[in-house]
C-alpha cells in the first residue's frame, strides 16, 4: 500500500515562496581564503523550485585565472549551462605550480541535467565530495538512485557521495527520515540545508518544529558517522560479557 504522506508531488507546482532571512549571494565570484579559491562562473536555473531564490535568467561569467590547488565552485546549477561539460573537462587540464587541482561543486548535481558524460568528466577532472540534490519527495528516488549508479560506474565510492536535502520546508520531517533510510541503503552521506537560507544552529522553525529540526540534525550526524566508519564510532565496546556456564556448549565460548 502506498503511504499517502510520502507523496509530495504537488510541491513542484507551488509558486515561489522565498523570504530569506539573509541576503542571497548572487553574481560572479572569485575569492581565495585559507588556500581555497571560491568561484562562481555562472548563474540561473530553469527549475525555479518554490523554496529557491536563484534567478531564472541564465548568465555565464566564465572561468577566472585559477591560482589555488583547491577550488570550490558555488554555482547553484552549473550542469544546466551549455558550456558546462567542456568547462569541467578543461578544469582537469589545469595546473597550479605544476600540481594538479582538486575541485568541489558545493551546490551539488541536478540529476535532470546529469548523464554519463558529466560523471566521467567530473571524475577525470578530480571533483571530490560529490553532492546530489534530493529536495523533493519520493517521486525523485529513481532519478537520485540512477545518478548515484552513474557516479559509482565512473569510480566514485558511495561514501564520496553526499545527498543534499532541504529541511524545515514543506517536505516533512517524516518524509526526510524515509529519504535518510534510503541513503543508508545506498551507503551515501547526507548534507542538510535549511529552508529560508538558514544555517544550523541558527535555524528558526518554519514548516517544521524545533524538536524535529534538532532530531533530524542529530540523525544526519549519526548517519554520516555510520556511513564513514561502517560501525557506530561513538560506541566503542568490542568485547562482550562472558556467557553463563551451561553444559553442552562449545568450549571456546566458555
Ligand atoms: S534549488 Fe537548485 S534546482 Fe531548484 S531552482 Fe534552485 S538552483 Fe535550481
Amino acid at each position: 500500500m502506498v503511504r499517502e504522506w510520502l507523496d509530495c508531488t504537488n510541491l513542484h507546482h507551488l509558486a515561489k515562496e522565498v523570504t530569506l532571512t539573509k541576503p542571497y549571494d548572487f553574481g560572479e565570484k572569485n575569492i581565495t581564503k585559507d588556500g581555497i579559491q571560491v568561484i562562481r562562473i555562472s548563474e540561473g536555473c530553469p527549475n525555479q523550485c518554490p523554496y529557491c531564490a536563484e534567478p531564472s535568467k541564465i548568465k555565464w561569467f566564465g572561468v577566472p585565472e585559477i591560482t589555488s590547488n583547491k577550488v570550490r565552485l558555488v554555482d547553484m546549477n552549473l550542469l544546466c549551462k551549455q558550456q558546462a561539460l567542456e568547462t569541467i573537462k578543461e578544469f582537469g587540464e589545469k595546473l597550479v605550480n605544476d600540481k594538479v587541482i582538486y575541485y568541489e561543486l558545493t551546490c551539488g548535481i541536478d540529476f535532470r541535467f546529469f548523464n554519463y558524460e558529466f560523471a566521467k568528466a567530473l571524475k577525470n577532472s578530480r571533483f571530490k565530495r560529490i553532492r546530489i540534490a534530493w529536495d523533493f519527495g519520493f517521486e525523485h528516488q529513481y532519478k537520485v538512485s540512477d545518478a548515484i549508479k552513474l557516479l559509482e560506474k565512473v569510480g566514485y565510492r558511495p561514501n564520496d557521495i553526499m545527498v543534499f536535502m532541504i529541511a524545515n520546508w514543506r517536505v516533512s520531517y517524516e518524509v526526510c527520515k524515509e529519504k535518510m533510510d534510503l541513503c543508508k541503503v545506498w551507503n551515501v552521506k547526507i548534507g542538510d540545508c535549511y529552508y529560508d537560507n538558514q544555517t544550523f544552529p541558527n535555524v528558526k522553525p518554519i514548516f517544521w518544529d524545533t524538536l524535529h529540526l534538532v532530531d533530524f540534525r542529530r540523525r544526519i550526524r549519526k548517519h554520516n558517522q555510520e556511513v564513514n566508519f561502517k560501525i557506530d564510532p561513538e560506541f566503542k565496546q568490542r568485547s562482550l560479557p562472558p556467557l553463563p556456564k551451561v553444559s553442552g556448549i562449545r568450549e571456546e565460548f566458555l
